[in-house]
């Protein structure tokens, strides 16, 4: 199992690796480009040499980019759809640049559940058509606010089930989203059969990344706060997360809260204390 987090690419792709070393991470997750924002720079090719280059030597990876936000290949609004296209077949072309193998898309939202979904199929068909395969498109099941799509497993395989090349899609499972989402993920059974409901709907072939974030929020909320590890709602589910094993030989990166390195540390701290510890601790005494 390799640990990472989200690491900004703040002053260049060049800083990313140090960045990444600082934090004990074995594989990052970044954006390539301002995630708030349609605009951005070309990649300047002696940054992402030297980028690439450390990443070799350093040995830390898989690399997982993630859209900028702002897409919504389910709208029904054609401005922004067109922008959404532009964006993701951009990403693809980015990610396949930076030597990145995984690309995170961001799913859209949608008034009308079945026309959204179809959409969202139509709109990656359109995209995977005209952009050359090397760089996998994954989708990441959501908290369900408002009209966001994907917040279901269901709602994910039907993606999927339209998706004329569905051999370039793979699945990430964010912690924190499924549980907002509903599913309950706060013990032993809860984990092991939400994992099972996963597999049957969507199949661990498909999941290529986990989410590792606790949850402010209550199961079923569908609000997306992200939590420090083990000290949010799910708590010690975590551990039972981790310790899974269908899950033991896939990357997990965090997404918790960060002011600064040391949060980052903490976090990390807790979930390599969670891996090593045994299923039943012995009671303290003390
Ligand atoms: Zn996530
Ligand atoms: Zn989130």
């Amino acid at each position: 199992m390799k640990l990472g987090f989200h690491v900004s690419i703040a002053g260049g792709f060049r800083n990313v690796v140090a960045r990444a070393k600082e934090r004990q991470c074995e594989t990052i997750q970044l954006f390539t480009r301002n995630p708030r924002g349609w605009k951005y720079n070309p990649l300047d090719a002696e940054d992402i040499s030297i980028f690439k280059h450390q990443m070799k030597t350093s040995g830390i990876g898989p690399v997982f980019v993630h859209m900028p936000y702002l897409a919504n290949l389910a709208t029904t609004r054609k401005g922004l759809l067109k922008r959404s296209l532009d964006s993701l077949g951009t990403d693809l072309k980015r990610s396949a640049l930076i030597g990145a193998p995984f690309l995170i898309m961001h799913i859209g939202s949608a008034q009308n559940v079945k026309t959204g979904l179809e959409r969202i199929s139509r709109s990656i068909n359109r995209v995977l058509s005209s952009v050359p395969s090397g760089v996998k498109l994954l989708l990441e099941n959501t908290a369900g606010s408002g009209a966001e799509l994907g917040h279901s497993f269901e709602q994910l395989r039907k993606i999927i089930d339209k998706v004329e090349q569905s051999a370039r899609i793979g699945v990430v499972l964010d912690t924190a989203h499924a549980f907002a989402a509903g599913y309950d993920l706060r013990t032993e059974a809860a984990v092991a059969s939400t994992l099972t409901l996963f597999d049957q709907t969507i199949g661990y072939d498909r999941l290529c990344l986990v989410h590792l974030n606790d949850s402010k929020t209550e199961c079923g909320s569908h609000s997306d706060r992200h939590w420090h590890i083990g000290k949010g709602k799910i708590g010690h589910g975590m551990y039972h997360i981790l310790h899974y094993p269908a899950l033991q030989n896939l990357p997990f990166i965090m997404e918790t809260p960060r002011t600064n390195l040391k949060e980052d540390l903490m976090n990390m701290k807790k979930v390599r204390k969670l891996l090593v510890q045994p299923k039943r601790p012995r009671k303290q005494t003390k």
